[in-house]
């Protein structure tokens, strides 16, 4: 399934690269709600959490806890949320799956 996420993943159209391995790669949102908003995506192929592998959600999850931790430390700010959208019903517009993390003041 061609995504913009898979042409992200496969360097065919540029983004603001925050973290990268094997399994995810973590981009900058192009309209971001929030200073440091940015998004994980695991580069396996998945629609959203209905047809996710459990392993790739597993990382996926534990990346995004990771660099949501160290992006609210660089921004000095307290806390952040965590959003996944699951369907158009729930918002998801782009059909890959993605963790939003969006840090948060006080
Ligand atoms: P969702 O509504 O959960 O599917 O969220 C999709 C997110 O992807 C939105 O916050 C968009 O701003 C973001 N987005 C769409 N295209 C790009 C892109 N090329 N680079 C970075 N973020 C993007």
């Amino acid at each position: 399934m061609e995504t913009i996420f898979s042409k992200i993943i496969n360097k065919e159209i540029p983004s603001d690269i925050y973290y990268e391995d094997k399994v995810v790669i973590a981009i900058m949102d192009i309209n971001p709600v929030h200073e440091g908003h940015f998004l994980v995506i695991p580069k396996e192929y998945s629609k959203n959490l209905k047809d996710i592998d459990d392993k790739v959600f597993k990382y996926l999850l534990f990346k995004a806890k990771q660099l949501a931790k160290k992006k609210i430390k660089e921004l000095n700010v307290s806390g952040f949320q965590l959003i996944i959208n699951n369907g158009k019903e729930s918002g998801q517009e782009v059909m890959h799956t993605h963790v939003h993390i969006i840090p948060s003041e006080k």
